[in-house]
């Protein structure tokens, strides 16, 4: 199988699952109990820990493990809407973002939160300055992604960020599909909440996290907890902690952290070598969102006329692509919407996201066989 869609899902890397098969099989205490055997797990979470911190330039005090981005996403928004009620009920975030955080804000609308929704630009770029006007006395949080899952379009995240603090308003950031492509630095960044997910990363399905900046005082921010219960993960999620996952998290966390600058450079030669092969196949292909402003390896196109369901289908036992986002794909992409695609052109698009085990040879293979099936 040729696997270009690794921004639905990625494959776990050998090495992480190589890290994770100890806590799997003999080292199964529970990090809470006081014995060797929790000890050792309690100190993979640590490690894990420090190895998600180092990646994010962040404190590992300040890292959260949950299932996954959706969760972060849920835990964030809700959780700051209802600690931080009496500053206001408006919040800002973008037409174009996952939906674990769009519907997440219809969820609050129904609580009594007002909620604007930007506009991308026809690139799906989220700019400062939309952020900027849409500023109220009543916003309390702004929630941008920083990169976009179908387009691989970068949102200005430092300048929004500062932005925020400035005017005294709580930034989060859905990270999800930028760690490990963009360099997070988040000593320098004043972003107050941060989701990301394991799985998109080289480690298992069903971890994530999320970061909470510690304020001066050396708290935490205030937020509601999204589980209650014990006290695991300083008493914002409780549950007895997926150990085995943890670790994978924290492996893949320190790959990617070590393998920056090569991951970042093979990305950028294949994304080359794609949309060379691409624009020599198919005279009319039109690439959707932002030529310069995206991370290398994410491609969305259309080509005129092509249906995006046919191709999917006469590929699907050899290649893997999809039409977005794996979250929504039974329905009409809302970001190509956003960006003001017709419904024909959105039938018409395709997402290639490629990830490190990826080669050239992969690349023709495709490009050969969409050619086959399109210009007959
Ligand atoms: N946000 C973004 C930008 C995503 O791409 C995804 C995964 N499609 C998620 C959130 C949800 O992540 P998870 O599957 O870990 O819940």
């Amino acid at each position: 199988m040729i696997y270009l869609d690794n921004n639905a899902t990625t494959m776990i890397d050998p090495e992480v699952l190589e890290a994770m098969l100890p806590y799997l099989k003999e080292l199964y205490g529970n990090p809470s109990g006081k014995y060797l055997l929790a000890r050792q797990s309690q100190e993979a979470v640590n490690t894990s820990r420090q190895q998600i911190a180092q990646l994010l330039n962040a404190d590992p005090g300040e890292i959260i493990f949950t299932s996954g981005a959706s969760e972060s996403n849920n835990f964030i928004l809700k959780g700051v809407s209802d600690a931080h009620r009496d500053k206001g009920n408006h919040i800002i975030t973008s037409a174009i973002e996952h939906k674990s955080i769009l519907e997440t804000c219809h969820y609050l609308e129904t609580k009594g939160f007002t909620v604007t929704y930007l506009p991308p630009t026809s690139e799906g770029i989220v700019t400062v300055e939309s952020l900027q006007r849409s500023l109220t006395e009543k916003t309390i949080l702004a929630s941008i992604s920083w990169v976009n899952n179908e387009l691989g379009t970068i949102n200005d995240i430092p300048a929004m960020a500062n932005f925020c603090a400035v005017n005294n308003v709580f930034f989060h950031t859905d990270a999800t599909q930028a760690i490990g492509k963009v360099r997070i630095d988040l000593n320098l960044i004043p972003i107050n909440f941060l989701s990301f997910s394991g799985h998109k990363i080289y480690a298992p399905k069903g971890v994530g996290g999320c970061f909470i900046r510690k304020t001066k005082l050396g708290l935490k921010e205030k937020i509601t907890p999204i589980i209650h219960g014990g006290s695991q993960e300083f008493g914002y999620r409780a549950g007895t902690l997926a150990v085995p996952n943890i670790v994978g998290l924290g492996k893949a966390a320190d790959i990617a952290f070590q393998n920056f600058d090569a991951h970042q450079s093979k990305l950028k030669l294949l994304d080359k070598e794609l949309h060379s092969l691409l624009i020599q196949k198919f005279n009319h292909i039109k690439f959707n969102g932002c030529k310069h402003t995206r991370v290398p390896g994410i491609t969305n196109f259309f080509i005129p006329n092509m249906s995006t369901e046919l191709i999917i289908k006469k590929l699907s036992q050899e290649i893997a692509v999809s039409n977005g986002s794996a979250c929504s794909a039974s329905k009409p992409s809302h970001v190509l919407q956003m960006i003001g695609l017709s419904l024909d052109q959105i039938r018409s698009s395709i997402r290639i996201s490629m990830g490190k085990y990826n080669t050239p040879d992969e690349l023709a293979y495709f490009v050969n066989r969409l050619a086959e099936i399109v210009l007959v």
